[in-house]
């Protein structure tokens, strides 16, 4: 199987190719020109066009399923080289605005939110993805594909900034140095140009690797998925718990490295008479206190089968006042997609029958865009 040259940096491109100015010139056809051959790249000597058409592919995705939320949220699911499949969701944060002369006064502001394995190693007890077990990690070109193919389905133009979630399907510290390649393809000011502040890594706090991700130096922010505040509850909702336990995680944000204007952002997964009441709230209020943070409130989002119920509406609400009150800042995750199947993992586990399936055209990927 041939290698998709999303995997490689410019730098590693330039390596392979002289003179070295042609990747940069690769790059703009990939990333701003959404070229679907090596054929189409026409600055491109012949002969170099083949030479890149024998040695790698282009797309390594195909658009499987597509379903679109009310909110304008909509999920991909995409198949990759070997047939497994993976999810990857964007995310409209703000609608596009136009004032009364039908000029633009605000742009839609997306965000992706892309997966970094197929499957995943943590086994969390509430999350779908888990229940698959792990498959492998994706390449680098797999990860940065799913930003791009995104971009070009949605005829999103080249220059539009958009922000990155690490918080599809994987640990993406657990797949950290093709992890780190995708931040540095992404970050490529001749490619998707989508800098590291407008990207964030979400974990399930694996320590040791919180700490290799900062001495990267990357520029990247972090969300750490606490979900519980003491370490016999953490430990039933997150096995790896009992290896890299509350403690060590606050210790590891403590020396990561932080925009001093920014925080890093913990979520709190609230589960029915699990962690939903104010005693919890009280202890997350104490064990973040010396930390610039911010807690994102998540309702659990059942499935079928699924362990755990939603929590009221009510008792979410009291549980963000009273983190508010105690001087945390805290929000409530907006359920974008909830119509359609929101958490990670749940389009590709979910009945065929039971979704409003639209079939996506392939017909541009087919062709091995
Ligand atoms: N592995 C990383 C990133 C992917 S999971 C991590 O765990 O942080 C991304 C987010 O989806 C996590 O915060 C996780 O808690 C959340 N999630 C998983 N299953 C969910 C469910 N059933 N309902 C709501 N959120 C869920
Ligand atoms: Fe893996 Fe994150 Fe799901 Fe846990 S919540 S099993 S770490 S993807």
């Amino acid at each position: 199987m041939k290698k998709t040259i999303l995997d490689l940096t410019k730098e590693e491109l330039a390596q392979s190719i002289k003179p070295a100015f042609r990747a940069k010139q690769i790059f703009g056809w990939i990333y701003h020109s959404y070229v679907k051959s090596f054929e189409q790249m026409q600055n491109i000597p012949k002969a170099m066009r083949q030479e890149l058409d024998e040695k790698y592919s282009l797309m390594p995705l195909e658009i499987v399923k597509k379903e679109y939320s009310e909110d304008g949220t909509i999920k991909y699911l995409f198949a990759l080289p070997d047939g497994k499949t993976i999810e990857a969701v964007l995310l409209r944060m703000k609608e596009e605005e136009k004032d009364e002369n039908g000029e633009l006064t605000q742009q839609a502001k997306y965000t992706v939110c892309v997966s970094t394995q197929v499957g995943c190693k943590v086994g969390c007890t509430f999350c779908l993805t888990a229940k698959g077990g792990f498959t492998r990690d994706l390449t680098p070109g797999e990860i940065v594909a799913q930003v791009l193919a995104i971009k070009i389905d949605n005829d999103i133009p080249a220059a539009r900034r958009m922000n990155i979630v690490y918080m599809g399907m994987g640990e993406p510290l657990d797949n950290l140095e093709n992890l780190a390649t995708a931040i540095q393809i992404f970050k490529d000011e001749d490619g998707l140009a989508i800098g590291a502040k407008r990207q964030t890594v979400s974990t399930s706090g694996l320590s040791s690797k919180i700490d290799k991700l900062g001495q990267m130096d990357l520029g990247v922010h972090i969300a750490i998925s606490l979900h519980a505040v003491d370490d016999e509850l953490r430990s039933e909702l997150i096995p790896m718990n009992k290896a890299y336990n509350i403690a060590s995680i606050i210790e590891a944000v403590k020396r990561f490295p932080i925009d001093t204007r920014k925080r890093v952002m913990f979520e709190y997964l609230v589960i029915k008479d699990k962690n939903d009441d104010l005693l919890s709230a009280k202890k997350l209020v104490k064990l973040l206190s010396g930390i610039k943070a911010k807690v994102n409130l998540i309702f659990f989002n059942p499935y079928p089968g699924s362990p755990y119920e939603r929590p009221s509406v009510s008792s979410m609400v009291k549980f963000q006042e009273y983190l508010i009150n105690h001087g945390l800042l805290c929000t409530i995750r907006q359920s974008k997609g909830i119509d359609i199947s929101a958490a990670c993992g749940q389009l590709k586990e979910k009945d065929q029958d039971e979704m409003r399936l639209i079939e996506a055209d392939n017909a541009p990927y087919k062709k091995g865009l």
